[in-house]
């Protein structure tokens, strides 16, 4: 176990290194964060919406009620070191894309019921609701902007941010990392989809999810919170609009695309009775890994060098539960639960 210095590296401040952050925070475990200024990563680009029921199947994430009791208590340690408010609940209401779209929902026998009101106003006049929908409820939103826009404004109480950007290969010698930021007993990889490009961590099968999106102004906006349709959108803070996301597997260029943009302005067209201005078009890869399971834990040969990394689409209900698994795995040797742990690939 680490000594009560700051003798724990956390390389990322993402969510995955802002919740391992927080996680040992509130073990009263002192480390360093090492947040770089630069770059858009995932986390600042996404919504940081947290949506219980997605996909064309309507299916419950996975422990969902678990995940948000971490999310909770996560988020709450971070609302008092950044002075914030960061997370709240909101209102979703998902709409049918089509009549094919509704009948294929109404054919679905094995829906979360607890989580869908299918009798909720969709408040028809701001936005299209031809072939009609539903309220999702339970949904949460993470104000972003407060954490990745903020990380100069975090105080914690066992821990210090850095903002740097850390060159690798790390050395290591008498049992210890050295690093630009000093020495260090336990190094945890929170570098998001750029860990994918480290030697050390090869074996992991990362996939690449780029993921493009536009900041707009609603002339006439709506007024019950986030609306899915053909895209997602999501109030944010500043009474300016999130709208996303155009995906690609293939796409490894780091720019917005043209094609990303149309295609995004089609599903607002789609979605939208009003008019609204593009203020900002932008793009990140989501950390992703080829089985879709976050990856969690110890590396099989580099001493005391810790990994949480695959959060994929889901980054925002994820992460809080990782950091305080891995976080009681390292502190109290706990067991990672095998469905994400990183033995599972070596
Ligand atoms: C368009 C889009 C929309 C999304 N919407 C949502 C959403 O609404 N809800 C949701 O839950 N999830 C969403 N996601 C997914 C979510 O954003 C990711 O799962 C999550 O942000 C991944 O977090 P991370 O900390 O692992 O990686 P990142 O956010 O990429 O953070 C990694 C950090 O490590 C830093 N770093 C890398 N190398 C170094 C180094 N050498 N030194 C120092 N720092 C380094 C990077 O600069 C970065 O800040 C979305 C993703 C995208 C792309």
């Amino acid at each position: 176990m680490p000594e009560k210095t700051a003798d724990i590296l956390i390389i990322g401040g993402g969510i995955a290194g802002l919740s391992m952050a927080a996680a040992l925070d509130m073990k009263g475990m002192p480390f360093v964060l090492c947040a770089s200024p630069s770059t858009e990563p995932a986390s600042a680009v996404a919504a940081g919406l947290i949506n219980p029921v997605t996909g064309r199947r309507y299916t419950l994430q996975t422990r969902y009620e678990q995940l948000m009791a971490s999310a909770k208590e996560v988020y709450a340690h971070l609302a008092g070191v950044s002075g914030k408010s960061i997370l709240e609940a909101i209102n979703i209401t998902r709409l049918h894309r089509s009549a094919e779209a509704r009948e294929a929902f109404d054919a679905l026998t094995d829906i979360p019921n607890a989580y869908l009101n299918t009798n909720a106003p969709l408040h028809a006049g701001q936005v299209h609701t031809e072939y009609g929908g539903m309220q999702v409820l339970n949904g949460f939103r993470v104000d972003v902007s407060a954490l990745s826009g903020n990380l100069a404004m975090l105080h914690f109480q066992h821990g210090t941010v850095q903002h740097f950007v850390l060159d690798f290969p790390i050395s290591f010698s008498q049992e210890r990392y050295h690093t630009a930021l000093g020495s260090f007993h336990t190094i945890i990889d929170c570098r998001g989809y750029q860990t994918a490009f480290d030697q050390s961590w090869q074996f992991i099968p990362f996939r690449q999810n780029k993921g493009e999106v536009l900041r707009v102004k609603i002339t006439d906006p709506p007024s019950a919170g986030v609306y899915i349709k053909d895209c997602i959108l999501v109030p944010l803070q500043d009474g300016t609009w999130w709208a996303g996301a155009h995906n690609s597997w293939t796409d490894h260029s780091p720019f917005p695309t043209t094609a990303g943009k149309e295609s995004l302005e089609n599903a607002l067209n789609k979605l939208l009775s009003s008019s609204y201005k593009i203020l900002d078009h932008q793009a990140a890869f989501r950390p992703a890994i080829r089985d879709r399971a976050p990856v969690v834990g110890r590396h099989p040969h580099l001493q005391r060098y810790y990994l949480l990394n695959g959060l994929g689409t889901k980054g925002y209900s994820l992460a809080p539960y990782h950091a305080l698994m891995l976080a009681d795995h390292i502190l109290n040797e706990k067991p990672i639960d095998p469905k994400v742990d990183v033995a599972r690939f070596y």
